[in-house]
């Protein structure tokens, strides 16, 4: 009776270890090191346990002694795995590691053999029931040795564990091993030590083992929960993650909310019922998607909060979906944040939209008087016959050109800024830009003693379509700035063909010089507006730091882009791409090609006489003066008979009673501006200047503006400071054919 009851109890507990030791086999759970071994100290104990419940269901001694000289296998191997496991949590010394490695793997095979022979124990029957005593000689003392030291081992690491153990986790671990091993230690008395002083064995290692493995089984899960795990993973993302979490089944119900999203929501208790549709203004908005994922933008009901909300359909291992996770990210404050940057950047172009209109109407205030000064500049230069106060003109005149040239950059600067610049594109003669560009400069780069080179790449198209004004400004600016930071050596001009786009091409001008060069660390803000570098060398250069700037948004404006390359002390290449329409397929040859042209266009040319026309009547309108007098000298040479007028209401009197040929007419003007003044005078019905040919005189120099004036009713478009020439040709063209005499 005794024994079978042991029998079953022993049997019980090894189905249940091996239940759990096929539970750790599983594909992945024994992927962890920790659980491969923890199976394999289950299977131990299970054949262990198994082994000497068939000893105490045996009536024959002889079966019984080989049931238990098997069940020794599962002992020996049950300690030695229990070591080499415990071990693997302690920080304790490799070298002791080993020690007890070997010991128990090495001292417990013999001893598997040798304790489970016949001389080991004496089996006999008694009331049916099968018992044993273990018979004392060599080997069971030695059992008893090591049994005892496998407990002193495991003490160690049990120690190693609580007091060196560095984190929490490690310490509760040793706290669940202690255990273990107490009960296994105290199972063991009964039938190791015990047996060892002629008791009866009963099996209480057996049991003890039983528990101690349960409780390892315990330990290794515990152990498993601080392992970066997918269970892990979840539980933390799960309660941690900071935007609203939910979960639902197929049947939409809410089954799994994180704290934030409870509180984001203000869920009652029974939150069930709780669909998004309830959740979120979402009319005729699709939020679940069997197999896909779906993401849609929408308010919470419950605060307001602009939210987006991503549902992803949850699939199980047949990919099919078992419910919905749900997360919701809350974009709130994103979008005010958008909002305000929105109305920081409308206010940041609004100020600088009125910078720009400030800047412009300066430079325009100020190209007025430049007008009246180069002007009258002129006139000295024409009649005065002192070489001195010639020499003093000419000062001026440069120091005015340098004025408006200054004027000029500030306005175009302030125009590419506010987005009015606009690239005028008409069919123009490579050629003859670069021999403009020659003409101006060459004799500046001369007269500082350097030398001038400029070179066409062979093949280079005849004629290009493209704002040719503001290729030139391009390459003139660059070719400014070579000559300003230039000492001595050579300045040089290369035009070449880039890349080829069916009728577009990428005109490529490269301006090098050998001048000071620019520092690596200040090629960077070059290109910025009023930045200027190398200050100290360039003091008294003049400049405002915005020539580069304007360079680059020209060539952007022109599809194409800016760049530099520079040794400090050594000179620089500056490079400017911009693209431009071919068109024809006519192209330049010959290192002489400008100097070739000329010589053609000089043949062709019919010199230019001098005119005069004494009978021609025009009328010059002007609120001020000073311009006034200007034009008036300006025309003094060619004869002609100039009326003036200073404001729209004169200009109409007058020239209702007198015929004119040409009416000078300018547009800023108190009361009656200039084109209210056209207007009028187109109205007036008893007009003697009928036929006139009405031309505005304006200091606005945006683009675009020629063609406002044509549109408004004007013949022709003067942009002030008047150049003498071009109004002589004005005149010349618009005066009737019999009133010009030629000299
Ligand atoms: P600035 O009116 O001062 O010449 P830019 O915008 O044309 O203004 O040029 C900006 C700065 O770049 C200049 O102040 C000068 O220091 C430097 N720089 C421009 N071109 C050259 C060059 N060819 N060699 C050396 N430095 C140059």
């Amino acid at each position: 009776m005794y024994s079978t009851v042991i029998s079953y109890i022993l049997f019980g507990m090894s189905c249940i270890t091996f239940y759990l030791f096929m539970h750790m086999m599983k594909p992945e759970n024994r992927k962890q090191w920790e659980n491969f071994y923890m199976g394999m100290v289950l299977l131990s104990s299970s054949i262990w346990s198994f082994c000497y419940s068939m000893l105490f269901a045996q009536s024959n001694i002889e079966a019984a002694r080989i049931w238990r000289s098997i069940g020794q296998y599962g002992v020996f191997a049950f300690l030695s795995l229990v070591i080499v496991l415990a071990s693997h949590w302690t920080n304790i010394s490799a070298a002791f590691k080993r020690f007890m490695y070997l010991f128990s793997i090495v001292l417990g095979i013999p001893l598997a053999v040798l304790t489970g022979d016949e001389q080991s124990a004496t089996f006999f029957v008694k009331n049916g029931s099968m018992y044993y005593k273990l018979t004392s000689g060599f080997w069971n003392n030695l059992y008893s040795i090591y049994c005892v030291a496998i407990c002193v081992f495991l003490y160690i690491l049990v120690w190693s564990m609580i007091k060196q153990g560095k984190r929490k986790k490690e310490r509760a671990m040793g706290k669940k091993l202690l255990m273990c091993v107490n009960i296994t230690g105290i199972g063991m008395i009964f039938d190791t030590i015990m047996p060892q002083f002629g008791y009866l064995a009963f099996p209480g290692s057996t049991l003890g083992q039983f528990f101690g493995a349960v409780l390892l089984y315990s330990t290794v899960l515990f152990y498993n929960k601080s392992q970066l795990t997918i269970e892990n993973m979840s539980e933390f993302i799960y309660s941690y993650v900071k935007e609203p979490l939910l979960v639902y089944d197929n049947s939409k119900k809410l089954c799994i909310v994180n704290e934030t999203g409870k509180s984001f929501f203000d869920l009652p208790e029974q939150f069930e019922d709780m669909t998004l549709e309830k959740l979120f203004d979402a009319q005729n908005k699709e939020f679940y998607s069997v197999d896909k994922k779906t993401e849609i933008e929408t308010i919470c009901r419950n605060n307001g909060a602009y939210c987006n909300v991503s549902t992803v359909p949850i699939l199980d291992e047949y990919k099919e979906s078992i419910g919905f996770l749900v997360l919701v990210n809350n974009l709130s404050e994103k979008m005010q944040m958008i909002h305000e940057l929105e109305q920081e950047r409308k206010r940041a172009d609004a100020a600088n939209e009125a910078k720009s209109k400030i800047l412009a109407q300066i430079s325009h205030e100020i190209r007025t008087p430049i007008n009246a000064v180069l002007g009258l500049d002129e006139m000295i230069l024409r009649e005065c016959e002192s070489s001195e106060i010639r020499r003093y003109a000419e000062d001026i005149g440069k120091a005015g050109k340098t004025l408006l040239n200054l004027v000029n950059e500030i306005l175009d600067f302030s125009k590419i800024e506010s987005g009015k610049m606009e690239i005028v594109e008409k069919e123009y003669n490579v050629l003859e830009m670069v021999r403009d560009i020659r003409n101006v400069l060459m004799s500046k780069a001369e007269r500082k003693g350097l030398a001038f080179q400029i070179e066409l790449e062979e093949g280079l198209p005849y004629e290009l379509y493209g704002d040719e004004m503001r290729v030139k400004q391009i390459i003139t600016n660059l070719i400014n700035n070579a000559i300003k930071y230039t000492e001595k050596g050579s300045v040089c001009l290369y035009i070449k063909a880039g890349e080829r786009m069916e009728d577009k091409m990428q005109l490529v001008i490269q301006v090098k010089d050998t001048g000071i060069g620019i520092k690596e660390e200040d090629k960077g803000r070059l290109f910025q507006a009023f930045n200027r570098v190398n200050e100290e060398k360039n003091h008294n250069i003049e400049g405002t730091g915005l020539g580069l700037s304007i360079v680059r948004q020209l060539a952007e404006l022109m599809h194409g882009s800016t760049r530099v390359e520079s040794e400090f002390g050594k000179g620089s290449m500056f490079e400017t791409v911009v693209e431009q329409k071919v068109m024809s397929e006519k192209t330049i040859h010959g290192k002489n090609a400008i100097l070739d042209w000329e010589k053609g266009q000089l043949e062709k040319k019919v010199v230019k006489e001098h005119f005069t026309a004494e009978g021609a009547r025009i009328l010059v309108v002007d609120d001020t003066a000073i311009n006034i007098t200007v034009v008036k000298a300006l025309l003094k040479r060619i004869k002609v008979h100039v009326d003036t007028a200073t404001s729209g209401k004169e200009c109409i009197e007058k020239a209702t009673r007198t015929s004119y040929h040409i009416i000078f007419l300018d547009h800023m003007m108190p009361e009656m501006d200039g084109i209210e003044t056209l207007e009028a005078l187109r109205k007036e019905s008893s007009n003697a200047s009928e036929k006139a040919v009405v031309i505005v005189l304006t200091a606005n120099a945006i683009v675009g503006s020629r063609e406002m004036f044509l549109e408004k009713g004007f013949d022709d478009y003067m942009s002030k400071p008047i150049d003498g020439q071009l109004l002589e040709n004005i005149v010349e063209k618009y005066l009737p054919r019999e009133l010009i005499h030629y000299e």
